[in-house]
């Protein structure tokens, strides 16, 4: 690959960006970084300490303590244990949010995505990617679906994991989700003034990897596909 590609997908939670995202990095071979996953991993750290996600001070000084590692095969590493599923436990979802908006935790989770994205191609999934964390993207999308389409489909998605859940209990929490993560002071969840929005609700995975793969072949001209 010729140019150095920066492909940022943002948008609410569970509008299907990881599925996505995943499947275009793998088209396009570069790397994909789930940083949702970061603030899960930070949240079931917090968890495990006996801390009150909702003390900040308390959860921020803990930043020391916790190592978190994304292996290219898709586990998620805290402190050297595998939390892959640990991190999509409801409990964990339902405090993430409050975790997520604590500036000095953003300051050094995103450190740590930059460095992750480093001189490399990435697709790079979360809520600020194309506004904060890396500005400077060739292609930001803003990937959204109505809140009963996506509640629909975590909760499957739950299920086929063997994730306990109703629907009404994850529509709930990714409205609480929703409604933190866009009213944070720091980095809140918006589309960039240069995002591509994409709503999703009546399109299947594959339509929407094949739209982002169009906008990807049309800006950058690689073909990959
Ligand atoms: O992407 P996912 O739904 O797994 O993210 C979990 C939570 O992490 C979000 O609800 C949000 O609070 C936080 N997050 C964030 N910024 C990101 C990615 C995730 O604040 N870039």
């Amino acid at each position: 690959m010729k140019n150095k590609l920066i492909l940022a997908i943002d948008g609410p939670a569970a509008a299907g960006k990881s599925t996505v995202a995943k499947l275009v990095a793998k088209k396009l071979n570069i790397t994909y970084i789930d940083t949702g996953a970061m603030y899960r991993a930070f949240t079931l750290f917090v968890m495990q300490k006996g801390i009150d996600p909702q003390h900040q001070s308390a959860c921020e000084a803990l930043i020391p303590q916790v190592k978190i590692l994304l292996a290219p095969t898709g586990e998620v590493y805290l402190n050297g244990i595998d939390v892959s599923k640990d991190i999509r436990d409801p409990k964990v979802s339902a405090q993430v949010s409050y975790i997520a908006s604590y500036k000095a935790i953003r300051l050094a989770l995103v450190d740590l995505q930059r460095h992750m994205a480093g001189n490399q191609s990435v697709v790079m999934d979360g809520r600020d990617i194309g506004t904060y964390v890396l500005p400077e993207a060739n292609i930001k999308i803003f990937q959204i679906a109505s809140v009963e389409t996506r509640a629909v489909r975590r909760y499957e998605e739950n299920l086929s994991k063997g994730i306990a859940c109703t629907l009404e209990s994850v529509e709930e929490d990714l409205r609480h989700r929703d409604y933190i993560d866009s009213h944070r002071d720091f980095a809140p969840l918006k589309p960039a003034n240069d995002s591509i929005l994409i709503d999703t609700s009546f399109m299947s995975v594959q339509e929407v990897v094949e739209r982002i793969l169009e906008i990807v072949h049309k800006k950058v001209g690689l073909i990959h596909a």
